[in-house]
């Protein structure tokens, strides 16, 4: 049965992570805003060109351009059997259009996953951030590193900081989360879906975790 859920949380709380394992678990695919914009940033496309600006800052992407790729995104085949959002929503607007969206093409959200860490281990988890430059698999320099350092185990690729993982960009992608995201918990809460759980822990315990608030509550 096709799953649809959300992946909620600041960035640092392993929603990227998570969101591959339980893709690879389920077979659907994990859809990340960030990492499409980076892709197109990288491409050089005139979305990337747009999109530049914002995410070098910490700041948010404009809605209109966001819900576009998401549109989009969504009516590509593979996202009939559902699929996870990691990075979006991440405002009330680009929920409100999500639900506009699903609601006509008839396909409801099962869950929205909200994972909590504590705003110090954020910082120091995002700025020990690696991510491999070709297959853009996850790292950290203290708690989930390569067998050769700066090499991705699974590629081979070299493991690169991503710019806006700097600390003082952090700070600010932090306080744009409390600002503009965070108010999502409420939204979902108040649409009877919201799953909340505590994103300390070995990846794999927050992965069965994650696994059993999703099977038990519906
Ligand atoms: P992420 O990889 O999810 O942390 O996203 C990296 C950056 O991409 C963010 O700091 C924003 O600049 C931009 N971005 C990703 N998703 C969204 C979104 N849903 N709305 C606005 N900006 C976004």
């Amino acid at each position: 049965m096709a799953m649809r859920l959300i992946l909620l949380g600041p960035p640092g709380a392993g929603k990227g992570t998570q969101a591959k394992l339980l893709s690879a678990r389920r077979g659907i695919p994990q859809i990340s805003t960030g990492d499409i914009l980076r892709q197109a940033v990288a491409d050089g496309t005139p979305l990337g060109k747009e999109a530049k600006g914002y995410m070098d800052r910490g700041a948010l992407v404009p809605d209109e351009v966001v819900i576009g790729l998401i549109r989009e995104r969504l009516g590509q085949p593979d996202s009939a059997k559902g699929y996870i959002l990691d990075g979006f929503p991440r405002t009330v607007v680009q929920a409100q259009a999500l639900d506009a969206m699903l609601r006509a093409m008839g396909t409801p959200l099962h869950h929205v996953v909200a994972v909590h860490v504590e705003e110090e281990a954020l910082v120091e988890r995002i700025s020990g951030r690696r991510t491999c430059g070709q297959c853009q698999r996850p790292y950290h320099v203290r708690f989930h590193f390569p067998k050769t350092e700066g090499v991705c185990d699974a590629c081979g690729g070299a493991l690169l900081q991503r710019d806006d993982d700097r600390e003082e960009t952090v700070r600010r992608r932090l306080s744009v989360y409390r600002q503009q995201t965070e108010p999502l918990l409420a939204y979902y809460k108040g649409a009877g879906l919201l799953k909340e759980m505590a994103g300390e822990g070995k990846i794999e315990e927050i992965a069965a975790q994650i696994d059993r608030v999703i099977s038990n509550a519906r």
